[in-house]
């Protein structure tokens, strides 16, 4: 077992692998791409390049960078993650264990354009299966979304509503759906219900009648894996004290996932601040 996992690999990961790292921590950071960095062509106000260096140099590097200090960096995705009195990371491809967790897994993505979805935010619409589940015991909800993690949230749902649908709005589902979840591929055009969810009005005019809209789309972003824990968010950022520990002890966030200056110096800052903390915490759990 680790004793730190690390969600993100961008700079505000591999910055907080690189104290981790060195102060003896065993290290698990889990990526799935190279994040916001892979789309900067040219960085030039970052400390130390003479000339632009490229997003995906500077990823290439800090990957090496913390290979080469003793990080075990696995290519997955996260689509979940819970506290069992150590925190749990499940991904796609395997299950991560560790006292701490720092997620860095960059900002989060805006929620999709679709009336009504922000006037029923809490009234039905729901970001977060596991937390939520409960209040829909019996009845009937969808899952918006067509990936990974968009079947993740119907599984969780499964077992506890009275039918669960997959919207995937106009895309076909990327994984396969076992056959208890009903998939409707249409596009959306709005959702009704007033003061409550009551359906989901498809563009032909048709509507799927449901009680809860779980938000599930593309990958699960750092706001989405915070809220499973319960730890507080304010909009689309995390919210964290001095030392960049949520509400959660033990678990730290870090860089673009906690709002504010979005640039490469503050993931890199708030990455190693974070470490100090998540450092401190793993030795006196040892030394207890
Ligand atoms: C076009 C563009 C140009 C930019 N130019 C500049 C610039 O000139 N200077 C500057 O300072 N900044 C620039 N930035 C901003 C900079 O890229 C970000 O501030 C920085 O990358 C944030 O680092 P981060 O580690 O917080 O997040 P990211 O770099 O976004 O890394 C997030 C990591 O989390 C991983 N991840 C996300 N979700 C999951 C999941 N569910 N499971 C597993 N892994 C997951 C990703 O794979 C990635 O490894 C630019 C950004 C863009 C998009």
């Amino acid at each position: 077992m680790s004793d730190i996992i690390i969600l993100g690999t961008g700079p505000a990961g591999i910055s907080a692998a690189a104290y981790t790292t060195r102060a003896g921590l065993k290290t698990t950071v889990i990526g799935r791409d190279g994040g916001a960095l892979l789309k900067a062509h040219q960085i030039e106000n970052y400390y130390g390049f003479s000339q632009p260096v490229s997003g995906e140099e500077l990823i290439r590097t800090g990957m090496e960078q913390a290979r080469r200090l003793g990080a075990e960096i696995v290519n997955d995705e996260v689509v979940g993650i819970a506290y069992d009195g150590e925190f749990v990371a499940s991904g796609i491809s395997g299950t991560y264990r560790a006292p701490a967790m720092i997620l860095a897994t960059g900002a989060s993505r805006g929620a999709p354009k679709l009336e009504g979805l922000r006037r029923l935010e809490g009234r039905g619409v729901s970001y977060c299966a596991v937390c939520d589940a409960f209040f829909y015991r019996g009845k009937h909800v969808a899952v918006l979304g067509n990936g990974e993690y968009a079947l993740h949230e119907a599984m969780e749902l499964l077992p506890v509503a009275g039918s669960v649908t997959l919207l995937t709005n106009g895309k076909e589902p990327s994984v396969e759906i076992p056959e208890e979840i009903k998939v409707v591929t249409q596009k959306l055009d709005r959702l009704e219900g007033d003061p409550v969810l009551t359906g989901v009005v498809l563009e032909d005019g048709g509507t799927v009648p449901v009680s809860g809209l779980f938000v599930a789309m593309g990958v699960a972003g750092s706001t989405d894996l915070a809220r499973k824990l319960g730890a507080q968010t304010k909009g689309s950022a995390i919210v964290v004290d001095s030392s960049m520990q949520t509400n959660i002890p033990g678990l730290f966030a870090a860089g673009d996932c906690t709002g504010g200056m979005l640039q490469v110096a503050k993931a890199v800052y708030e990455g190693a601040q974070a470490a100090a903390g998540a450092i401190k915490l793993v030795r006196e759990r040892k030394n207890a």
